[in-house]
């Protein structure tokens, strides 16, 4: 049954270690996080941007995808079904469909605004016993021709969102998503420490995880970063492993061109590259 993100990322928190958010865009990438968590026993959730959304023509297949998969496949450690990055309507669409959690990016917003939509939500959210992350300074990315460093939140707009209730707190720190530019001065740990001594025991929320060197991950940790999102990477092994595999020709060798046998070196792809990331970010062992 799929559970909601508070209480792993509570428990993360305490215990100095962040739970991946690993984003999902079909069957493949969902078997593949899933086992990959239970063989680590590690809670885990999955996230679903608007677009992965679409893709999977509309959440509420998602939700029947997962959490048919809980079952058939046995899965006992705590799962989180997330909306990432999701517009006010997007949020209503997903707690509707199942969801057990959401993200509200209300970051684009003036300030009050982003106040205003995030206090209804965490009224929605708390009577459904569901999660919900709010952003506050947006997480910029390459497509949005971010140089050198990404944009960093006003550690007192933090507190203030915080206060809501929301669950967990996506900052700005100078992350972007997708791939970090050369020139890319590296995370501000000193807005990190200044969000989370304001915010207490909020679990903060590190965006673009995909590159971002591990001791930098170690001490945003440190710092009480407990959710970290990857979406990227598991992109890149996936497309590089399908690429050796046609490149070899082995899609013309027998039955090769079988989607079963053609998408298989990606999926184990995706798999080693979470169970990379469970590690560093110390969760395994921790359902
Ligand atoms: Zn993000």
């Amino acid at each position: 049954m799929l559970v909601s993100a508070k209480e792993m990322l509570e428990k993360a928190k305490a215990g100095h270690y962040a739970v991946a958010q690993i984003n999902i865009n079909n069957l493949e990438w969902t078997k593949a996080v899933l086992t990959t968590a239970q063989e680590l026993n590690s809670p885990v959730i999955l996230g679903v941007s608007e677009g992965a959304g679409k893709y999977m023509t509309g959440y509420k297949t998602v939700v029947g995808m997962v959490n048919g998969m809980l079952e058939e496949l046995n899965i006992t450690v705590p799962v989180a079904l997330h909306l990432d990055h999701g517009s006010y309507e997007g949020c209503l669409k997903c707690i509707e469909a199942g969801f057990s959690s959401i993200m509200f990016d209300g970051s684009h917003y003036p300030i009050e605004e982003n106040v205003a939509k995030t206090t209804e939500l965490v009224k929605i959210c708390a009577e459904k016993g569901m999660s919900l992350e709010a952003e506050v300074g947006s997480i910029g990315g390459e497509e949005d021709g971010v140089i050198g460093r990404g944009e960093c939140a006003d550690p007192q707009e933090c507190k203030q969102i915080a206060d809501l209730g929301v669950t967990m707190l996506a900052a700005g720190i100078g992350n972007i998503h997708g791939k970090y530019p050369d020139n890319w001065e590296g995370l501000s740990f000193e807005t990190l420490d200044a969000v989370q001594k304001l915010t207490g025991s909020m679990p903060l929320v590190l965006h673009g995880g995909t590159g971002i060197p591990a001791d930098m991950i170690k001490k945003s940790i440190e710092l009480g970063v407990s959710k970290i999102n990857v979406n990227t990477e598991c992109q890149w092994s996936f497309a590089a492993a399908t690429r050796e595999y046609i490149e070899a020709g082995k899609d013309k060798e027998g039955k090769g061109f079988d989607p079963r046998k053609l998408l298989a070196p990606g999926t184990a792809a995706i798999k080693a590259t979470v169970k990379d990331k469970m590690e560093l970010f110390g969760s395994v062992g921790k359902a």
